[in-house]
């Protein structure tokens, strides 16, 4: 899908836009305490909006809408009728698509570019995926004994908290709303404090497409408040969370008192493997795209590139060429392919890493170092020489930041690849048919790419395993994620 983009069309909208309101129970209501934040343009650091700041309290009224909403309207409402309305919010998206676009842009610091070709789009293809979905979720009559009739029904889990992280916004959120609505679920969202304005933007819209008032509820503030009032809230039946593994354990606790169900999407430390027989150049290529992407903020950032021996230098070479000819700036402008990184916390952060990276000993090739003084902007770093048990290799960085590690051989690069707490996303390079079946099959991570890196579609599972979380989403898995089957037994002898 194509989306023509106006940015200046777009400004008048977005400078309507504030401030924003929650939503709850289909009203846009300011704060039970009438409390506000602020959500900066992480490339300027000015100020876009004024959110309000929700509180437990807010959490709870939200939860008692969207409850009322599942007993009321949404779950007696037909499936199809359920579906026709996301296919009418796609179409509003699609409407609205600069604005929506150019408030993530500015909300998230992300390259308008990546939003239309990536964010957008798999946004909109997520919506009317689910819409499809959403009349065709069914159990199943089942043989038993001769005397009964035993079937399945998919019942929706109930009310959903749907937890979303700054680095996709629209994207990820729509990866939780979609499916959960399709089920017939109703939802609490809570957007990323960093970036709520497309979140806002959406519920709107929802609205206008005709979702019944409290079926979609939204609630803006700090995720240590109104993210654990839902975690811990006793009428929420499940958690949908995509974060850091830190938040995750934590939900897991909180998720323990009335044993809501979980699932969690909390990062990687992905490996991605170049053997010498690959296409060298495509493989130095998606390597590039693989951690610059997003500024290197994506959970599967393929962040640790692992080369076979005799092609090391040569690898190295042409991630540095692509590093440093990346295009770094405005992320208004369409030729900008870097863009900031999220906060000042984050750029701390990642600045840090680099400065470990070198006391542990690895060599920085280019990179690691701020740009300008306005604006979160770091240049795309590159480390040789790194050491599989550095901590550059082991933690999740989250930023512009490639480590290159050397392997002899297969068994080697599948010891180092498998070699983290992370199992999310892997990737390998080689045109040997059968050393790249082995990999995929052997690899611990929930997504293995071979000869390319990076795709995700909303039709294929997408989710890890021990440190990245558990539970799936996209496709069947996701309405799996949010129904509850259910087994009934009718006496065939009465
Ligand atoms: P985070 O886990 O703190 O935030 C993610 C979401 O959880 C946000 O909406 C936040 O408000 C909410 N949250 C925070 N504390 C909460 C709590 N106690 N209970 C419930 N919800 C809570 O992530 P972050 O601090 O924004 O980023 C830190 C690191 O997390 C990053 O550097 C990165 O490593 C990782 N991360 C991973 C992903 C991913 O896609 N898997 C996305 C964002 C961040």
């Amino acid at each position: 899908m194509s989306i023509a983009y106006d940015y200046a069309a777009a400004e008048p909208a977005i400078a309507a836009a504030k401030p924003r309101l929650l939503l709850i129970g289909g009203q846009h209501v300011p704060s039970i305490t009438g409390r506000t934040f602020k959500t900066l343009n992480p490339a300027t650091e000015q100020v876009i909006a004024t959110v309000a700041e929700g509180n437990e309290a807010d959490a709870d009224r939200a939860v008692a809408a969207a409850r009322r909403a599942f007993e009321g309207p949404w779950r007696s409402m037909r499936a199809s009728e359920r579906g026709q309305i996301l296919l009418r919010l796609a179409e509003l998206m699609k409407k609205h698509a600069d604005e929506i676009a150019a408030l993530e842009s500015l909300d998230a610091g992300k390259p308008i570019s990546g939003v239309l070709r990536q964010d957008l789009p798999a946004a909109i293809d997520t919506l009317t995926y689910y819409a499809g979905w959403a009349d065709k979720i069914h159990g199943e009559v089942v043989s038993t004994r001769d005397d009964a009739l035993t079937y399945t029904v998919r019942e929706p889990v109930g009310v959903v908290a749907a937890i979303v992280p700054w680095n996709f916004p629209l994207m990820i959120g729509m990866w939780k709303l979609a499916p959960a609505l399709a089920c017939g679920c109703t939802i609490v969202m809570k957007p990323a404090e960093l970036t709520s304005l497309s979140a806002l933007r959406i519920g709107e819209l929802a609205l206008e497409a005709g979702l019944p008032p409290g079926v979609l509820n939204i609630v803006t503030g700090p995720g240590r408040v109104v993210g654990d009032a839902l975690v811990n809230h006793p009428d929420v039946d499940k958690v949908t969370f995509t974060g850091s593994p830190g938040v995750g354990r934590g939900i897991l606790r909180g998720a323990a008192g009335n044993f809501k169900r979980v699932s969690l999407e909390l990062g990687g430390k992905s490996a991605n493997v170049i053997f010498d027989d690959a296409d060298i150049e495509a493989a130095s290529k998606a390597a590039a795209s693989g951690i610059f992407f997003n500024a290197g903020q994506v959970c599967s950032a393929g962040s640790r590139v692992l080369v076979h021996e005799k092609v090391y230098d040569e690898v190295v070479e042409r991630l540095t060429q692509r590093a440093q000819s990346i295009r770094i700036g405005d992320p208004g402008d369409r030729a900008t392919a870097l863009g900031p990184v999220i906060s000042e916390k984050q750029m701390k952060s990642i600045l840090d890493y680099v400065d470990i990276g070198q006391k542990e000993g690895a060599l920085l090739i280019t990179g690691g170092i701020r740009v300008g003084t306005r604006g979160y902007f770091i240049s795309p770093a590159v480390f040789a020489n790194v050491e599989h048990e550095m901590r550059i290799s082991q933690e999740e960085i989250f930023g512009p930041v490639v480590s290159v590690i050397k392997f002899k051989d297969e068994a080697d690069a599948l010891r180092i690849a498998n070699g983290t707490a992370y199992s999310l996303a892997a990737g390998v390079w080689s045109r040997d048919i059968g050393r790249v079946q082995r990999f995929a099959r052997n690899a611990k991570a929930g997504t293995v790419w071979i000869n390319t890196y990076g795709y995700t579609d909303v039709r294929l599972p997408w989710g890890g395993v021990r440190d990245s979380g558990f539970g799936r989403e996209h496709g069947s898995a996701a309405i799996e994620n949010f129904t509850e089957p259910k087994a009934v037994w009718m006496n065939l002898n009465v």
